[in-house]
């Protein structure tokens, strides 16, 4: 079968190269491939960026119907539509993974980076740990839920985000127009958008943002501040770390900060703003499978639609520079259906 493997010098491009997989281990199922998104994390893991690879077969935002089943799956039959997350398990008995934080198990598994990815005709699952795609939701935009969608909902939840109050949503890119939906269509909450890219600024007041505002602006906490006294939670999906520091600014007492990017560095934070007022600051990464087959549902609903478009798997080369040069708006998914 067809799929796209890390070459051998770790270059930030992939081979398409004939894969036979291994055979099924009691417990996993097979999945034929429909969809495969491709995400900057693909672009790390194919450069090398987190440890070399070679050989590895990409691709962490599959969705796929199952077409083999070894001994002891219970939950899967052939032909359930699953999809195929950067959460591929965890070891399922640590402090982490009983309390409802399994993406922080210390022995986890990536899909498309410690185990084979979906970015191929055919991937190998643990049943436990695939969830099942409703048939409502389009196959293709569940791919984007599958990494960006609930990446976005884990950190609104993070946030305590609620109804009514002020979410702040800094980068209204891939991960922020899903946040954007997320927060005013299932959370309730008002919106405050930060960005600078117009275009980005005005998808998300389509989508519900209330107050937008352009990131160059040198006083973007200040005006936080005055137009709406400041935001309950800020999730900040900007790949920038000055961006950590004036979300912390534009708090308002009691506030949240969910950090969601992952500039390189330090993010600055005031200790006196932070004990005075109460301040909080918290991680998130990638959600668990509960927290998938919530976005799968949410995506079902229409309450929640991500922008996609689909390619061949030979051009997966070319999509990558596009990706590099920062020329794709929403996710490019690559088709396994044709
Ligand atoms: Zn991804
Ligand atoms: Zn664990």
């Amino acid at each position: 079968m067809k799929a796209a493997v890390v070459r051998d010098n770790s270059d930030g491009y992939v081979d398409i190269k004939d894969v036979e997989l291994r055979p099924l281990k009691h417990g996993e199922a097979l999945v034929d491939v429909e969809y495969c998104g491709l995400c900057h994390t693909d672009l790390h893991v194919a450069a090398g960026d987190f440890g070399k690879v070679p050989g590895r077969i990409i691709g962490h935002e599959g969705v796929g119907r199952v077409s083999k089943i070894a001994d002891g799956v219970t939950n899967l039959k052939i032909g359930d539509r699953v999809s195929i997350a950067w959460f591929y398990k965890g070891c399922g008995h640590c402090e982490y993974c009983i309390s409802g934080n399994e993406t922080l198990c210390r022995n986890v598994e990536n899909s498309g980076f410690t185990v084979d990815g979906a970015m191929a005709e055919q991937v190998i699952v643990d049943a436990d740990y695939a969830v099942k795609v409703p048939e409502g939701l389009d196959p293709v935009e569940a791919t984007s839920l599958t990494c960006a969608g609930v990446t976005s909902y884990k950190a609104l939840k993070i946030g305590d985000t609620k109804p009514g109050q002020w979410t702040e949503v800094v980068g209204a890119g891939g991960l922020g127009n899903l946040a954007v939906q997320l927060a005013h269509n299932v959370f309730g909450s008002h919106v405050v958008a930060v960005d600078g890219n117009e275009d980005k600024l005005n998808a998300a007041k389509e989508n519900g943002a209330e107050l937008l505002i352009n990131r160059h602006d040198d006083d973007v906490d200040k005006q936080i501040q005055e137009k709406v006294g400041g935001v309950h939670s800020s999730i900040v999906t900007a790949v920038n770390k000055d961006a950590f520091s004036t979300a912390v600014n534009a708090l308002r007492p009691d506030g949240t900060l969910v950090a969601v990017a992952l500039p390189q560095g330090n993010m600055e934070l005031n200790i006196a703003k932070t004990v005075l007022d109460g301040i909080k600051v918290a991680g998130s990464l990638v959600g668990t499978r509960q927290d998938l087959a919530e976005t799968f549902q949410f995506g079902a609903e229409g309450k929640i639609k991500p922008i996609v478009k689909t390619c061949k798997l030979d051009e997966i080369n070319d999509v990558i520079d596009l990706m590099k040069q920062n020329k794709i708006v929403g996710r490019v998914v690559v088709d396994f259906t044709k």
